[in-house]
């Protein structure tokens, strides 16, 4: 997954100190590349915080603490990285950990098709703001590298067999039939979209399939 924040632009709007600040969210957009990518949107007023630790009470104080500054609106893409075979984590001798175990090496970088969707977010991003009348935009890329983002999984993958995948597709160990995973593991990619309520449900659909197979004594006890 490639987190970006894309877009900062400054707008000169006053607001009384009764009003909201909003968060929404521009679902898939797909163009010339492969799969997609979203933004999450925030708004926040500078200063915002300004006078949580300040005493006081009644009206001068709530007009004190509400002397907020100027709007922002923040557009953070995320975008799917491909499900790249080459990319995986593996256990290595060469390094340690304190106990003497070897520790987890990992061979993961973005292609072409993250950068490409990386520059596209932001050209769009300032397109769009630019189009709804904002000022002062301020586009950026933050250059995102994996393990700087909050959505990466996809270390223990499924697959249609033990030599392209480490479960089946119901989150079955290819070969010690009675592991399951639970986790973000073993996707295969990382979409744009939230991920945790899809490790949900193919926890239920493993846990499904598991009763069942258990049942039928598939699986050792
Ligand atoms: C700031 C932030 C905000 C997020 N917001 C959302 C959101 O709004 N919606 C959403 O859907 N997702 C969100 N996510 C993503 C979501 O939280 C993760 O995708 C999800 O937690 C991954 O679950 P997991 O069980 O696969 O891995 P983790 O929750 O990372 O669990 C891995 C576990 O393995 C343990 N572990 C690691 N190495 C070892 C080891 N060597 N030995 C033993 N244990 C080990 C760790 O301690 C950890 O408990 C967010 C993530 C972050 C960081």
């Amino acid at each position: 997954m490639t987190t970006t924040r894309i877009n900062t632009t400054t707008v000169d709007i006053r607001l009384v100190y009764t009003s909201h600040a909003f968060a929404i969210y521009l679902g898939r957009i797909s163009r010339i590349l492969k799969r997609g990518y979203g933004f999450e949107v925030y708004t926040e007023r500078d200063n915002w915080g300004h006078a949580y630790s300040d005493d006081g009470f009644g009206a001068a104080f709530k007009e004190k603490a509400t002397q907020f500054g100027t709007w922002k609106i923040t557009l953070d893409a995320f975008g799917e990285c491909m499900p790249y075979e080459d990319n995986r984590v593996y256990l290595t001798s060469d390094v340690t950990d304190k106990w003497g175990q070897p520790v987890l090496k990992m061979d993961v970088h973005y292609r072409e098709n993250e950068t490409l969707m990386r520059k596209d977010a932001r050209e769009q991003a300032i397109l769009m703001l630019e189009k709804a009348g904002f000022s002062n935009i301020d586009g950026f890329d933050s250059q995102a590298h994996p393990g700087l983002s909050i959505h990466e999984m996809g270390t223990a993958r499924m697959g249609t067999s033990s030599k392209n995948s480490v479960f089946n597709k119901f989150n079955q160990h290819h070969l010690v039939k009675n592991v399951f995973c639970k986790d973000g593991a073993s996707m295969t990619s990382s979409p744009c979209q939230n991920p945790s309520l899809t490790y949900m449900a193919l926890s239920a659909r493993a846990a499904d399939y598991a009763v069942r197979a258990l049942k039928r004594g598939d699986i050792p006890r």
